[in-house]
């Protein structure tokens, strides 16, 4: 009973996907000369889109909040995690620095910005953070803004720190931990409940990217698009399906079909923080991973953890580099590989965040900030694969992390 449930969301969201598809695509050309499209249409298929994503958002603190205290509290021992802790931030780094040197092999096999007409807009620069302030910000002078203000980092900080005092207090901690506990199940129940619009929301918002974005806009740009994409294929099939074969021992397919929701929502929304109850539950539910490991890998690898944005920035930055005609040396390809995953660490996970993150990689490998705007007007097709990858590869460390610990999966 339970699995055909299942069954039915997902199918509910792929019909939706594909009907929003086909008629962004249909609506697209004709918002040009229909008002009645381009001023109630789209607007209000916008309109469901972004209550979809609101209600996603409505969910991410309360529900990391809570799940975090209960898994620090239930893993207790403070050594257990730190070790969770070590292994999960070698996990994301490996799989990162895998994603980049995949991006910018493609980037030198497809040379997608050869024969690029470069048109003279401008973008503006964001100026990268010093490495010591990175540091400094995670940990939070003031817990109630990082919760209000959802900064993940710090809400991940804070809520280890109260779980695992809760625990060393004894009885004194039971009261707290149960409310939090009792908040944990609400916060699932609602997640259950949100995820049930999600075929309405993801056709909407699909249906506004196609008729942004319909088959014409992205033709002088196939080569850029297919290098992000098949960067992005290589990273599940390569990387991620050897760690779900070579340390989980099951099948990727078995990964794939448990994660597909996600996937799917991360892929429309564009934005892995905000799927973050959808890859909780998908986890969970799906493959078995325990909720103590879960909250804790999988909010920080939406903060942290960006491999589809990796692959974007290696192969971005190549792009820029060919499309002016700089030639990049090997020595400079390395530097792109320790500024790409800086800024990938240290992209938000919002729509276009990698975007504005390129701005570092291009202004460090010395190439024309302009490029950013070659690769500004597809930002969204990119982000889309990209986004999808940041969380597949999230949801494959939080699985490899559980089996390393000795759950069942
Ligand atoms: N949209 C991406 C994410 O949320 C970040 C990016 O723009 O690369 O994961």
């Amino acid at each position: 009973m339970q699995e055909k449930k299942k069954l039915s969301l997902i199918a509910k969201i792929g019909v939706g996907f594909i009907i929003g598809l086909i008629l962004g695509f249909i609506i697209g050309p004709m918002a040009s000369n229909s008002p009645f499209i381009a001023d109630i249409v789209i607007p209000l298929l916008q309109l469901v889109g972004n209550i979809f994503l609101a209600l996603l958002k409505m969910l991410i603190v309360p529900l990391v909040f809570s799940s975090l205290i209960m898994g620090a509290s239930s893993i207790g021992d403070p050594k257990v995690l730190g070790r969770i802790g070590v292994k999960t931030v070698a996990f994301y780094l490996g799989t990162t620095i895998v994603a980049i040197a995949i991006g910018l092999v493609l980037g030198n096999v497809i040379q997608p910005g050869v024969g690029m007409a470069i048109e003279g807009a401008k973008a503006a620069a964001k100026e990268p953070e010093t490495v010591f302030n990175v540091i400094l910000n995670i940990f939070p002078a003031n817990p109630l803004k990082a919760l209000v203000e959802g900064v993940m980092l710090q809400v991940i900080v804070f809520a280890l720190f109260l779980g695992v005092a809760a625990t060393l207090i004894g009885e004194k901690g039971r009261a707290f931990l149960e409310f939090n506990s009792s908040l944990a199940e609400v916060m699932f129940k609602v997640t259950a409940i949100v995820m049930k619009t999600a075929p309405y929301g993801i056709f909407a918002l699909i249906a506004v990217t196609a008729a942004k974005y319909g088959p014409a806009v992205l033709a002088p740009f196939a080569k850029v698009i297919f290098a992000v994409y098949l960067g992005c294929f290589l990273q599940v099939v390569i990387v991620y399906s050897g760690l779900i074969t070579g340390v989980v021992h099951k099948s990727p397919l078995w990964f794939l079909r448990g994660v597909r929701e996600a996937m799917l929502a991360a892929f429309v929304t564009r934005t892995s923080a905000g799927v973050l109850p959808i890859s909780m539950n998908n986890v969970q539910d799906n493959l078995g991973v325990s909720e103590d490991v879960s909250a804790f890998v999988l909010p920080l690898g939406a903060t942290i953890n960006m491999d589809g944005t990796a692959i974007y920035e290696g192969i971005c930055a190549l792009f820029v580099a060919q499309a002016f005609g700089i030639d990049l040396s090997f020595g400079a390809q390395l530097g792109i590989l320790m500024t790409a995953t800086l800024a990938s660490i240290g992209t938000a996970g919002v729509p276009g965040a990698g975007l504005i993150m390129l701005s570092m990689v291009l202004v460090s490998a010395g190439l024309p900030i302009e490029g950013m705007a070659l690769v500004a007007g597809i930002d969204a097709v990119l982000d889309m694969a990209r986004t999808c990858v940041n969380v597949t590869g999230d949801m494959c460390v939080s699985t490899v992390v559980a089996k390393t610990e000795g759950e069942k999966l």
